[in-house]
Order: C-alpha cells, then sequence, then structure tokens
C-alpha cells in the first residue's frame, strides 16, 4: 500500500472525501513523519494539535454527511514568516524570539477557513534573507537530497523557503506555504525536486507576512506538483481589504482550468538570460524544455529583454532599502526580544537589541539600505534603481508583444553545500539572477522539476506569465511535468 506521506494534496483531499482513508490517519502519518526527522532541522515548532484539530473536523463533518471544505483535513507546513495566532512566529531571527502573534496573517487564515491544518512553523533564511537557509539564526535546514558521487556534503534546500522546500521534498508535509521576494519559492523549490509558484503581486494578501520588501513581497505555494499548486493557492489567494496593495479581482479556479496543450501559445527564450559561465547542464536542461513545451504544441521564439543584467543591483538597491524601513520597528518595545544592559538609556537598548537581535546579513541590508536612502546619496541609488526597475517591467511588457509566457531555467546551478557560498555575498546573490526581473515587474512565474544534474540533484525549470495569467504558468509547467517524469526523490537518511 502507498504510504499516506506519499500522497500529494490532491489525493489526500479526495481520498479523505471518498472515505479511503480518514483525515486522523493523514494526520497521524504525517504528525509521526515530522517528529523523526528533526536531522533535517527543517520545523521550528510543531503543531500537532492544531493538524489533529482539523483532521477532527474534517473527520466530523463526513460523519454527518456534510460537504467537506476544499482543503478538509490537509495538513500543511506554514513558513514561519507568516504570523500565526497564538503559535511563535520568529521569521528565523532571535530578535522575534517568544513572538507569539495576536492575531492570524489573512492567507492562513483563509487555509484554516478551507479545512487544513498546521503541522507547524518551518524554518527559513532570517527575514527571508538569504538563499541558502544559512542566516537563520535557528541553524540551517539540511537538504534530504545527497550528491550521489557518495559524498556526505550537507546541502543547502535554498532559500530563504528552505524549510518549506525541504519538508515537501522530504514528505515531512504534502504542501507548504512560501513567500517570495526574489525567488525564495522558485530556487528552493527548483534545489529540491518539488514544484512552487510566485503568483502575481497583490494576489495573496500580505497582512500578516512580517515584511521584508513590501513591494516585492508575494506568498506562494509550494508542492509536489503542479495541480497540488494550483489547489493551494487557488485557496492563499485573494482580496483583502487590509492589504493597500492587495489585487481586488475574482480567484479562478485554476485546477479545473489545468490542462497542458499548449497548441497556439507563443513561448518566449529571453536571450539576455544565457549567462556567461552557466554549467552546461543548465544550458541543456533549458533546451529540453524547449523541446518539452514544444512538443505540446507551443511556438518557441527568442525574445529580448535588455535590461536584465541591472535586475540583481537595482534589486539589492530596492530590497535593502525597504528592508531597512521596515524592520525600524523592533527596537525592542514592541515584538519579541529586548536586550536591557545595567543603566542603559533608551537609544542604548535600541542598540544592543538590535546588535543582539539581528544576524549578518540582516545587519548588511539594514546598513546598505540606511545608506542608499540616505539625504545625498537617494537620488544616486534609490531613484536611479526605480527607473531601472521601470525599465524591466517595460522589457516584459515589449516581450508580451510577441509572446505569452518565458521559459527560463530557475536558477544557475544545482544546490550547493552549506557553507560553499556563506562567505561570498555576491556569490550568493547571484543566485537570484533568473528569479529577480520577474519578482521586479510583479509577475507570476513557478518553478517546475525538468531533471537531474551529473551529481543526481533536482534542476528546475522556470515559466513566467503576464500580470494575472497564473493559468498559463500553471498550464505550461503541468506540460513540462507531463514530459519531465520527474520520480527521483531523495533517500531518508534523517
Ligand atoms: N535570495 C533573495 C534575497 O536574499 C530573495 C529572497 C526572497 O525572495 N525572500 O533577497
Amino acid at each position: 500500500m502507498t504510504e499516506l506521506t506519499d500522497l500529494g494534496v490532491r489525493a489526500l483531499r479526495d481520498g479523505i472525501r471518498g472515505g479511503e482513508f480518514s483525515a486522523r490517519e493523514v494526520a497521524d502519518a504525517y504528525t509521526d513523519q515530522v517528529s523523526r526527522a528533526k536531522e533535517l532541522n527543517a520545523f521550528l515548532v510543531e503543531t500537532p494539535d492544531h493538524a489533529l484539530a482539523a483532521a477532527k473536523a474534517a473527520d466530523d463533518a463526513r460523519a454527518k454527511g456534510d460537504t467537506l471544505a476544499p482543503l478538509a483535513g490537509v495538513p500543511l507546513g506554514i513558513k514561519d514568516l507568516f504570523c500565526t495566532k497564538g503559535v511563535e512566529a520568529t521569521a528565523g531571527s532571535h530578535i522575534l524570539e517568544g513572538f507569539k502573534p495576536p492575531y492570524e496573517s489573512s492567507v492562513s487564515q483563509r487555509l484554516w477557513d478551507a479545512g487544513a491544518g498546521m503541522l507547524g512553523k518551518l524554518n527559513m533564511d532570517q527575514f527571508a534573507m538569504g538563499s541558502s537557509n544559512e542566516t537563520s539564526a535557528f541553524g540551517n535546514v539540511k537538504s534530504p537530497w545527497r550528491r550521489s558521487d557518495g559524498g556526505n556534503a550537507v546541502l543547502t534546500p535554498g532559500g530563504s523557503s528552505g524549510g518549506s522546500s525541504a519538508a515537501v521534498a522530504a514528505r515531512l508535509c504534502p504542501a507548504a506555504t512560501g513567500t517570495d521576494t526574489g525567488g525564495s519559492i522558485r530556487q528552493p523549490a527548483s534545489f529540491t525536486g518539488i514544484s512552487g509558484i510566485k503568483p502575481t503581486y497583490g494576489r495573496c494578501s500580505r497582512w500578516g507576512v512580517i515584511a521584508f520588501a513590501s513591494s516585492l513581497d508575494q506568498a506562494g505555494a509550494m508542492a509536489r506538483d503542479v495541480t497540488d499548486c494550483a489547489i493551494l493557492l487557488e485557496q492563499m489567494a485573494g482580496f483583502d481589504p487590509k492589504d493597500a496593495t492587495s489585487l481586488d479581482a475574482p480567484v479562478p479556479n485554476w485546477e479545473a482550468g489545468l490542462s497542458s496543450d499548449l497548441k497556439g501559445k507563443r513561448i518566449g527564450v529571453p536571450k539576455e538570460y544565457r549567462m556567461d559561465g552557466m554549467p552546461a547542464e543548465i544550458e541543456a536542461l533549458w533546451q529540453q524544455g524547449i523541446d518539452w513545451v514544444k512538443d505540446a504544441g507551443a511556438e518557441v521564439l527568442e525574445v529580448s529583454l535588455p535590461h536584465t543584467k541591472y535586475a540583481l543591483p537595482a534589486y539589492y538597491i530596492i530590497a535593502p532599502a525597504e528592508a531597512s524601513s521596515n524592520l525600524a520597528r523592533y527596537d525592542g518595545v514592541r515584538y519579541g526580544q529586548r536586550d536591557l544592559p545595567d543603566g542603559a538609556n533608551l537609544q542604548e537598548m535600541y542598540a544592543a537589541t538590535r546588535d543582539h537581535g539581528f544576524g549578518d546579513e540582516v545587519k548588511r541590508r539594514v546598513i546598505i539600505g540606511t545608506y542608499v536612502l540616505s539625504a545625498g546619496f537617494y537620488d544616486a541609488y534609490y531613484t536611479q534603481a526605480q527607473k531601472v526597475r521601470t525599465l524591466i517591467a517595460r522589457d516584459f511588457d515589449m516581450a508580451w508583444q510577441d509572446c505569452d509566457l518565458l521559459l527560463t531555467p530557475t536558477a544557475p546551478s544545482a544546490a550547493f553545500g552549506l557553507g560553499e557560498k556563506s562567505d561570498d555575498p555576491i556569490a550568493m546573490y547571484l543566485n537570484d539572477v533568473f528569479t529577480v526581473p520577474s519578482s521586479l515587474a510583479g509577475l507570476p512565474a513557478m518553478s517546475v522539476p525538468g531533471g537531474l544534474d551529473k551529481q543526481g540533484l533536482p534542476l528546475g525549470l522556470q515559466v513566467i506569465g503576464k500580470a494575472m495569467d497564473e493559468q498559463g504558468v500553471l498550464n505550461a509547467g503541468l506540460a513540462l511535468e507531463e514530459r519531465a517524469g520527474f520520480r527521483a526523490r531523495p533517500e531518508a537518511w534523517w
């Protein structure tokens, strides 16, 4: 018999509805799996009671003959960036240690309203700043994957949603929420052989999601396949008057709209994404993806996004600028930790709290952000970066005159070993080279597994769509998924 933890969102939902197994059995199987995987360090907090309560509600509803909610009894992992009422939310930082939000984020509330349960809070890069999970104040998450050459190097699950990607890949949860500011859903999905979608900016409410860079932050779904991403995202998305940038538009039924027939679709391949020094395996995977979408009926053409090379520098001005402003609220007075050295005055208390509470990467960004926003430098850096952002968005608008979707690799490499890049922030930032442009333009984008590299590690392909065209993105993702036939999974060693 298939283990319940091998089943994804759709199979669990349908199995619970059809009485093949109870929601209680599902919750028990997953909570057990979570409790035995401490070595991965994917969960910061385990909440079996939450998952069991949702399971009981689902089983009771079914026993009474009531119609089940869309995700009734499906247990999920929640990235620790989401505020969860009464359950610690730290954003992976010491400064928020002990913070139990008195409210629930809009996205997680939607999931509970849809009948889902929470298995726990997932580890992440501190304040979602990072690409490897090494900036977490609570120890890095370990990828469940290992290289096939026999080396036991511990690999990164990607970041910042690395707890989410590791937990989904290791079958500790069928799906998880993630957030993506510059690639934090897509790059970890690529590194761990799972699917992940960042919707159009504004689709998912930011209310109750701890802020990093507000004009870029967007929640999304991470799951084992494209269909499960569609199902989960549908429940996460929706207008929320509590978020001023929330999109006031109906959420389509993405699951029902899934089709891998790409006839009539024009798919652009941006020539500027052919970077110097890109590994041959990534290049080969990209070509494979092109062949797959052609096989699905799409027409493929080369397009140009001329300002691509300015995307990373612009992002690494805009994101830290917004972060420095958002993180000003952590003053030791209002939330979490306070450091009050003997005889310290207010200023000294702020300084000590922030010095001890924030990690190095967070401090680096607060300092860069404060610098680029300071009088005298504002125009040279921040204003200039905003202009570049407009040009990047315009590049995409121009491309949409010729094509409907774009196909690119998700990341410039497979997962790297922990410690391999942590001393070189620029090398780390280069990980985001393919994901940041669509974030700056607010466009929906997803990563699906395409294959394995020579060392047996997963590589992802990215589909980028027009604003509001999550359906087009999911459909192209499905076409790739069907053709890639990706079945590899990490063997349990944890
Ligand atoms: N790795 C990028 C950064 O460090 C993106 C992070 C994210 O999307 N949250 O900013």
